[in-house]
């Protein structure tokens, strides 16, 4: 199956999910087993939607459901790349395709910010983000040689969404929208 194929079987069994609605552990719990699949063999993206920037992680928008009930992103890392302390505000689901990511997650609590268990993603490994079951994280590529890219599945347009990158030594909140490296949203 080409990318079409395989993207547009997750696409449409994430609109008969969505479709069919829930709560967000129902929502989340749909969504790790389509992405599990989804990224169960590496043969489907496009180039296009996996080239790195030379000095930031980009993320392309591969698909946005008509009523923004979910969006889909490749989150492309060049080598030795990494995010800030983040939150999402909303579900994600995260799939590693290719290579790797380190990922630690942070606890938010009256003005501090703690330093929680750190993860390793191999590719077809399914792990999942927002309010209520650990929204903080900071990510990093594993590899300092090669690129890694992850597919990611948020409950919203998540480009677009009001959201907060942490400073993890003094703990200031910043608001920020992340945008799309392929769309006039970008920021
Ligand atoms: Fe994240």
């Amino acid at each position: 199956m080409n990318e079409t194929g395989k993207l547009k079987r997750f696409t449409d069994q994430m609109t008969a999910l969505t479709t069919r609605g829930g709560d967000d552990p129902t929502l989340i719990e749909g969504a790790r087993e389509l992405m599990k699949a989804l990224v169960g063999a590496d043969d489907w993206l496009s180039d296009e939607m996996a080239q790195p920037h030379p000095s930031h992680y980009r993320q392309y928008l591969l698909y946005r459901d008509p009523d923004e009930r979910f969006v889909v992103v490749s989150f492309v890392w060049g080598p030795g790349q990494h995010a800030p302390v983040h939150d999402h505000t909303v579900w994600g689901v995260i799939g590693m395709l290719r290579g790797a990511e380190r990922t630690l997650s942070y606890d938010f609590q009256n003005g501090h910010l703690l330093r929680g268990t750190e993860a390793r993603l191999e590719p077809g490994d399914v792990e999942a983000v927002g309010p209520g079951i650990g929204d903080i994280h900071q990510v990093s590529n594993a590899y300092e040689d090669r690129v890694s890219i992850s597919i990611h599945c948020y409950g919203a347009d998540i480009g677009r969404v009001r959201r907060h990158v942490y400073d993890p030594d003094s703990a200031a909140v910043k608001e920020f929208v992340s945008g799309y490296a392929n769309t006039a949203s970008h920021t």
